[in-house]
């Protein structure tokens, strides 16, 4: 990874810093910590499940970006159109 975004990262992880981000970093260092056995299968579980939303994600998008997906075509056209209209609001 490059170094500004081990920087960028470093920043984003700050300690008073509540972002829903954040506050996972701090939850998952505090059980790593001093958890137990149980509030760590919650986090492993809780983890996993967030993982699989965000595979399914990554998923759906890179079809839509491939044009494999079945409405790619018409969400590319709202993307660009979105685009056109956030230029034209400068
Ligand atoms: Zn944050």
């Amino acid at each position: 990874m490059p170094t500004a975004g081990r920087a960028r990262r470093s920043k984003v992880m700050g300690e008073s810093c509540e972002c829903r981000l954040c506050q996972r970093h701090r939850r998952v260092g505090t059980v790593k910590k001093e958890g137990s056995v149980e509030e760590l299968r919650a986090l492993v579980d809780e983890l996993y499940s967030a993982l699989g939303d965000v595979e399914f994600d990554n998923e759906y998008y890179h079809a839509i970006f491939d044009g494999s997906w079945p409405s790619a075509e018409e969400q590319a056209r709202g993307i660009l159109e979105r685009c056109a209209a956030r230029k034209e609001q400068g």
